[in-house]
């Protein structure tokens, strides 16, 4: 609480997001960004939800954020006493936190406003909006910029009849500068600023207001953020002074831009990342794709996981330029997770992703399923799209399972030998290794093609997959067997 304490204290960041939106990439990286600084530095990650904005916030947002947050891995200290429980906040007995929440601060921010006011260094204005728009009209037909007369800085009383509309603080006419950690030093003339609102009453703070409140009642040392937030920092900074608080540092992250380096569309920049999550990306895969929008490590590696990110991100290697948004990186990260897990730990994280059938299938066998599977697929929500015909075999034309330069009678010719050879082979040699040799004399006879690809059509009912042979060591005999004449009866009949 000492206005000096927060200089000699550790580390210690926040993460303030409005729940006033879907939790996106934008917030997801501030919030790594910030999580990987505390972690490092053996200091404190604060989640704060700035709903002053009654009519903007919705509980529901808030909600995701902290299940978006917790499938990152990015845990948070301190906070109230609550915790989430089936979409709930209720009172917490196991001493989770639940974020603090600006709603529940008012005393707080009124306390300050106080303090200001009584300090003269604010005031009550009485102007309305009519008187507002009424000068701000006049200033551009003079061709100023808009910005408040300062009417009612030095009124002495109420004007008659007038309620207070807004509570204002008296900007000084100052140049101003701070040292921003990426950015260097960056400079404002505070005196285009006029007098700033703070509050719409004592009870009721502003953005801005409210902020500096908490980052210093908070004991915030380093204020990291999205580059959006640049126009804030300096009227913080003012804030701050007459408060006689401490400076937080600053460090204000790049834009984050399309591929062009045009704005980020909707598209790719709203999309929730409780969205990501359901389609199958890995929170690893995602926390390494946001470390690198706008950071890069000394070297040219780029798959990390958290705790690897954790000891290499460095602060100072963040850079000013726009961060470039690529799909396909993110696509390709996802992947090289995928392939750091082993196949327990991937059939885990695949159960939300396995439908009926691969819920109901043996352990063992959707097991099988995975490592053939699995240089195939760039997300957990793949897997079906991929791996479903492994548990039921989908409808298929008679005439797909025909190689190029074949007639059908001849397909069927040589479907009918590999059956009759398979049906030789022990049960044992169903395997990728083993099977080989079952096939090998008729792909001399025939040809690879028209003997590989009306058995990979007959086993998967489709024209991509795994190498045929894999997926007969897959499904065993009886099953390999059962396809098999299944697709020479099709072809009987299409015949
Ligand atoms: N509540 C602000 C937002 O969601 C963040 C404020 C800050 O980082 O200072 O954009």
């Amino acid at each position: 609480m000492v206005a000096t304490k927060a200089k000699s204290a550790s580390v210690r960041v926040r993460f303030p997001p409005s729940p006033t939106g879907h939790f996106h990439v934008g917030g997801a990286r501030t919030a790594l960004f910030n999580w990987l600084y505390a972690r490092q530095h053996g200091g404190k990650f604060i989640l704060r939800i700035e709903d002053t904005d009654a009519e903007r916030s919705d509980q529901k947002y808030e909600i995701e954020l902290v299940e978006a947050l917790k499938w990152l891995g990015l845990d948070w200290d301190e906070g109230v006493d609550w915790q989430l429980v089936n979409h709930e906040w209720q009172g917490s007995s196991r001493g989770e936190h639940g974020p603090y929440r600006q709603s529940e601060r008012a005393p707080v921010y009124k306390r300050y406003l106080e303090k200001l006011l009584h300090d003269g260094k604010a005031y009550y204005c009485h102007c309305t909006k009519e008187d507002l728009e009424a000068e701000r009209q006049a200033q551009l037909a003079e061709g100023m910029p808009p910005k408040y007369s300062g009417h009612c800085r030095n009124l002495t009383e109420s004007p008659r009849g007038k309620k207070p509309e807004l509570i204002r603080f008296k900007t000084p006419e100052a140049r101003m500068e701070f040292k921003d950690l990426i950015r260097g030093t960056v400079s404002f003339d505070a005196s285009l600023f006029g007098d700033l609102v703070i509050a719409r009453s004592v009870e009721s703070p502003l953005y801005n207001f409210a902020v500096v409140v908490d980052d210093y009642e908070m004991k915030i040392t380093h204020v990291i953020r999205g580059e959006d937030h640049l126009p804030n920092t300096p009227k913080q900074i003012l804030f701050a002074r007459a408060l006689g608080f401490p400076e937080p540092l600053y460090g204000h992250l790049p834009l984050i831009l399309a591929s062009d380096r045009s704005k980020l569309s909707k598209r790719f920049a709203e999309v929730s990342m409780l969205k990501y999550r359901d389609e199958g990306y890995l929170p690893e895969a995602m926390a390494n794709f946001l470390a690198f929008l706008g950071w890069h490590p000394k070297d040219d590696r780029e798959v990390f996981s958290l705790e690897e990110l954790k000891g290499e991100f460095d602060l100072k290697r963040v850079q000013k330029a726009g961060a470039v948004f690529n799909q396909e990186k993110l696509d390709w990260l996802n992947a090289q997770h995928m392939r750091r897990l082993s196949i327990d730990e991937l059939l885990n994280r695949l159960q939300p992703f396995l439908g009926e059938k691969g819920i109901a299938a043996p352990k063992s066998f959707v097991r099988k399923v995975i490592a053939a599977e699995r240089e195939r697929m760039k997300t957990l929500g793949d897997f079906l799209k991929l791996a479903g015909f492994f548990f039921e075999l989908p409808d298929y034309d008679a005439a797909l399972l025909v190689w190029k330069g074949n007639s059908m009678a001849r397909i069927k010719e040589v479907l009918e030998k590999i059956l009759a050879r398979l049906e030789k082979s022990r049960a044992s040699d169903f395997s990728r290794e083993k099977l080989p040799g079952a096939v090998a004399e008729l792909i001399k006879e025939y040809d690879r093609g028209a003997v590989l690809w009306p058995l990979r059509v007959a086993l998967s009912g489709q024209s991509a997959s795994p190498d045929p042979l894999a997926i007969a060591g897959v499904l065993g005999k009886e099953e390999t067997l059962r396809r098999v004449t299944a697709a020479i009866n099709k072809i009987g009949l299409a015949l």
